[in-house]
């Protein structure tokens, strides 16, 4: 059950004080989007923080008002001057003036009455807003505030200024955040005074009120004392929660799986090469994790194009050594397929059976598939997440290993745990995810990580190039193809509809037909499933050449002879995604290159992110710079601003306050959730979201 101190948090905003059925309904549209159910909270409203301030302070006099600057004005009324009759278009002028000179407060389309109750004649008032000299005298269109002396403490000199939404002004908004505040109450503390008093830290309730009542601008910086106090505490709720999460699953004991190392010989002795340092240490940590009776919850970390399904492949090959039988998930139809043309002849090699599943069997052969697995027969499972559904039963699922992560949800790497009452668990990411992010949303996995490239590859030339020359860029690629290579040619995504990214693929593989013939293929995501092995067997055979697509290809697909990759519009990719498409090629001992195309004048970011793409080919780095110029949001493909989930953590500058969180949740595990400490914890827990959690504290 919730903490009843909570209750207040949790109560519809339409118990506050001038919220009505209308606004609650704006408001919620601000505050949880459209698709969430459920109309928002005041706590909601609370976490709804400020993202910069307008500064009201300045009280400068009249005649010393700089141009264009917010002032707050004391002022007396001299006399208003109404537009005249039937002509709207002149303003509605009040004339004022203190004791340095005067000044119109300008209204266009002003009511007079409402202005003759704001305004009246001989009397004193404070206006705030910004000032504008014409022909030398100052004027104030519409000023922002208009109080009586007797109410100047309620004008906030120092506004928060909020993100808002259509049909909704900052005013409103303002003093429902302010009806909120009312009702927080002071909650037990959860965070160890030490690290208070060191951090300078307050408690979270004035925190809150603190970057919703900031004195200056430092207050809403989200290095600011408050903020970071905020931060560790939504990192730390999440940090609790994924260590509740982990030590329930390694609670849930594993099986300690020996490999006899027969079947990993023979694939090893299969391969045309020797496995990389970091692939061999790989394999070690895994293997060991599998001979362990804990649970496994290890990520294998590594760039596109280092290696990591051979590892995949031996880590399956130990765990049906050990009698058990293992499934790998991808993420899209087109890479368990080619997963299954990888891995097929090495089973074969080592004598394991290998069967797919994915949307596309069905009826009796399903049923089939369905029944090997269920009584043993079949070793290993390629798959995608037809994987999860319910009728798929293992007879014993050793290990399940997850390609791709980020394309998969995280209930969907629990989802896998459950098919299997021991089964060991491996992600696999192939985008270099930086570190924050990987605790974020792992938490505290173990990690393997391939480091190096496989040897004998070579630099990929990186080259941009504006679309205004693109018949020279046809005509190179046509001496190309002559020569005997192999092209991908990326089209764009646009943002707006989901049907144009194919029409442009289609359009640009109608015009290289024509002029290249037979052998321009085609692939997107709206063909049928055979349609697309077809073109990607084509391609991989050399029947054709050049191979339009979408960036359906962007995942995992592995033609180790296609050495060029044009990317058009490549101003519309994020930095992640063109390092993604451009590991494509440079998979064999062959020079490959890379040519991005793109529409100008192009934007600064687009600008940078080219830049970026010809200095470097270290995925690493790249994500560190993708992550710095749009925030990890859009890198997980969420195109929410922010942090994904969370709303007061920003990643980009917390990270070290998330390092922190992650050894505070392990001392917290370790020590148990007891007495004061214990009991505020939860409700932290329950601050952000994560009842789940609780649940699993109890079970425990
Ligand atoms: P990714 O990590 O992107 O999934 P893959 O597993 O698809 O990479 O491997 C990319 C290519 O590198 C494949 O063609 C694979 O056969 C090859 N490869 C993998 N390991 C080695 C190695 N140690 N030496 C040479 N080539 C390798
Ligand atoms: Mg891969």
């Amino acid at each position: 059950m919730r903490p009843t101190i909570l209750n207040p948090l949790f109560a519809p905003i339409s118990s506050l004080d001038g919220i009505g059925p209308k606004l609650e309904k704006t408001l919620t549209r601000l505050l949880k989007g459209n698709d969430e159910q459920g109309m928002a909270r005041v706590g909601d409203l609370l976490f709804h923080l400020p993202h910069s301030i307008v500064d009201r302070r300045n009280q400068p006099g009249i005649a010393h008002a700089p141009e264009g600057a917010i002032v707050t004005l004391k002022i007396r009324v001299d006399r208003h001057q109404p537009s005249p009759r039937g002509n709207n278009r002149v303003p509605y002028r009040v004339f004022v003036h203190d004791d340095s000179g005067e000044m119109a407060l300008v209204f266009f389309r002003g009511h007079a009455s409402w202005l003759e109750k704001q305004l009246p004649v001989g009397e004193a008032r404070f206006v705030s807003g910004r000032v504008e000299w014409f022909n030398g005298r100052p004027n104030m269109v519409h000023p922002d505030h208009i109080v009586s002396e007797a109410e100047f403490d309620t004008m906030p000199l120092v506004e928060p200024v909020y993100p808002l939404t259509s049909g909704l002004s900052g005013k409103v908004l303002l003093k429902a955040v302010r009806a909120a505040l009312a009702t927080l109450p002071e909650l037990p503390e959860w965070q160890n005074q030490a690290v208070l008093d060191k951090r300078g830290w307050q408690s979270f309730s004035k925190s809150l009120n603190r970057i919703h009542a900031p004195r200056d601008a430092l207050d809403i910086d989200p290095m600011s004392p408050a903020w970071q106090r905020l931060a560790y505490d939504e990192l730390l709720a999440g940090q609790l929660a994924l260590a509740l999460v982990r030590s329930q699953m390694k609670k849930a004991a594993g099986k300690a799986r020996i490999a006899t190392g027969i079947k990993s010989q023979a694939i090893l002795a299969a391969l045309p090469f020797q496995l990389t340092r970091s692939q061999k240490q790989s394999v070690d940590e895994i293997l060991a994790d599998l001979a362990s009776p804990e649970r496994m919850l290890r990520l294998l970390q590594g760039d596109v194009g280092s290696g990591k399904t051979i590892v995949a492949l031996l880590a399956m090959a130990a765990c049906v050594e050990s009698g058990a039988q293992a499934a790998i998930m991808a993420p899209t139809e087109i890479l368990a397929r080619q997963h299954m043309a990888t891995l097929t002849p090495l089973c074969k090699a080592a004598d394991m059976t290998i069967d797919i599943l994915t949307g596309r069997e069905k009826g009796k052969e399903r049923e089939a598939i369905y029944a090997r697995l269920a009584n043993g027969e079949t070793d290993i499972l390629v798959g995608t997440h037809a994987v999860f559904q319910s009728g798929v039963e293992f007879a014993d699922l050793g290990l399940g290993i997850i390609d791709e992560q980020h394309r998969f949800g995280v209930h969907q790497r629990l989802a896998l745990s459950a098919k299997g009452d021991d089964t060991d668990i491996l992600v696999m990411t192939a985008t270099p995810i930086p570190r924050t992010l990987v605790l974020t949303f792992f938490g505290d996995m173990d990690v393997s990580k391939l480091t190096e490239k496989p040897a004998g590859r070579q630099k990929i030339q990186t080259n941009a190039i504006s679309l205004e020359r693109l018949g020279h860029v046809v005509d190179r690629i046509r001496a190309a193809i002559d020569a005997g290579k192999k092209v991908y040619w990326i089209c764009p995504l646009v943002e707006e509809s989901e049907e144009l990214p194919v029409t442009a693929a289609e359009d640009r593989f109608k015009a290289l037909q024509q002029i290249l013939g037979d052998q321009v293929g085609l692939v997107h995501g709206r063909m049928k499933a055979a349609e697309k092995d077809a073109a990607m067997q084509a391609f991989k055979n050399g029947k054709i050449r050049i191979l339009v697509a979408t960036t359906v290809i962007e995942v995992g697909v592995d033609v180790p002879d296609a050495t060029i990759m044009v990317i058009e519009h490549a101003e519309r990719f994020g930095l992640a995604q063109l390092h993604q498409l451009r590991g494509r090629v440079g998979r064999g001992s062959e020079q490959s290159s890379c040519l991005l195309l793109y529409k100008t004048p192009l934007g600064e970011v687009a600008e940078a992110r080219i830049k970026i793409m010809r200095e470097t080919e270290d995925g690493f780095l790249i994500a560190e710079e993708d992550l710095r110029l749009r925030g990890e949001g859009e890198i997980l493909g969420t195109r929410q601003s922010g942090t994904p989930g969370f709303s007061v953590a920003r990643l980009e500058v917390h990270g070290e306050l998330l390092e922190m969180a992650r050894d505070e949740a392990r001392m917290v595990l370790d020590q148990g959730f007891n007495g004061e400490k214990g009991e505020s914890l939860r409700v932290l827990l329950y601050l952000f979201g994560q009842d789940e959690a609780v649940k699993l504290l109890r079970a425990g």
